[in-house]
């Protein structure tokens, strides 16, 4: 059964407080998977020194018989070793991927829950949640690109130390330079998964509460403009701006027309904006 539509009891339309994206659920998706990049970071530096150890690249190798990169040499016994490595490490987390996926995506949109339970309690209406066709449509979606996410982290990080390897082993580098590439490239890694966790909060966090306010009747919002950013775009500080600095009214089902297209808060890359939604009043 639908939940009943809100309306404001007064003739005024009532302003919502902004739903924002919860910090615990994105930091325990962040730990966890910087966990798992840990780990395999280590795997990888421990077994790719012991390789390096066993079969040197040719210039640094005393038989001076090795010049060539025929089967048998050195650099065949690599490559045939990290790719043995990388699949190892595709699968663990292959394995983990969707239980993770599932974890993060089931926090982030109770986090919501509660939330928008509390801005409407505080705004005078008490509503009760339950599982809907459209939230769980939602999550599956979430589940779903937040589970290729996983796999890509461990897919780009194995492809690009198995290259900076090889490289290292056609220039007859030493361990230490190539060791120290493999840590630049395990912070990038790092980098990556906190954005990628940082992000998907914020997406999930949108989706679940836009999804929501609309099973609840509530179909317009104000755009406001988060100081959180470092570097705001200005279309959207000016979106937040608009109607006298109470922001532009748009449909939550549309999305807000900002520089040619339409957009939700919080949507694009790094966008800390806000949605203020709006229950109408009884004339309205
Ligand atoms: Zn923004």
């Amino acid at each position: 059964m639908p939940a009943p539509k809100l309306v404001s009891p007064t003739g005024k339309d009532i302003m919502l407080r902004p739903v924002r994206a919860n910090a615990g659920v994105e930091a325990a998706y962040n730990k966890q998977l910087q966990r798992w990049i840990e780990m395999m970071h280590r795997s990888l530096i421990y077994f790719i020194q012991a390789q390096y150890r066993a079969n040197p690249p040719p210039s640094l190798a005393q038989d001076a018989g090795w010049e060539s990169f025929r089967d048998g040499s050195p650099a065949n016994a690599m490559r045939r070793a990290m790719h043995r490595m990388s699949r190892r490490w595709m699968k663990a987390f292959d394995k983990g991927a969707e239980d993770l996926a599932k974890y993060f995506v089931d926090k982030a949109a109770g986090a919501t829950d509660v939330q928008l339970k509390d801005v409407l309690k505080r705004a005078g209406f008490t509503v009760e949640f339950r599982a809907t066709y459209a939230v769980n449509n939602a999550m599956q979606a979430a589940i779903g690109e937040n589970v290729g996410l996983i796999r890509s982290i461990a897919q780009q990080h194995l492809t690009e130390v198995e290259g900076l390897v090889m490289r290292s082993m056609q220039r007859g580098r030493d361990l230490g330079d190539l060791t120290q590439e493999l840590t630049q490239r395990y912070d990038i890694t790092k980098r990556r998964a906190s954005f990628i966790a940082r992000d998907q909060t914020n997406k999930m966090t949108a989706v679940i509460n836009r999804t929501r306010q609309q099973e609840l009747g509530i179909t317009q919002a104000r755009w406001r403009h988060s100081h959180g950013g470092k570097q705001p775009r200005k279309s959207h500080v000016e979106a937040s701006q608009a109607d006298s600095g109470k922001g532009k009214i748009y449909d939550i089902e549309k999305g807000c027309l900002i520089d040619g297209e339409y957009i939700w808060p919080g949507e694009l890359p790094n966008c800390r904006c806000t949605a203020q939604s709006i229950i109408p009043g009884l004339e309205n």
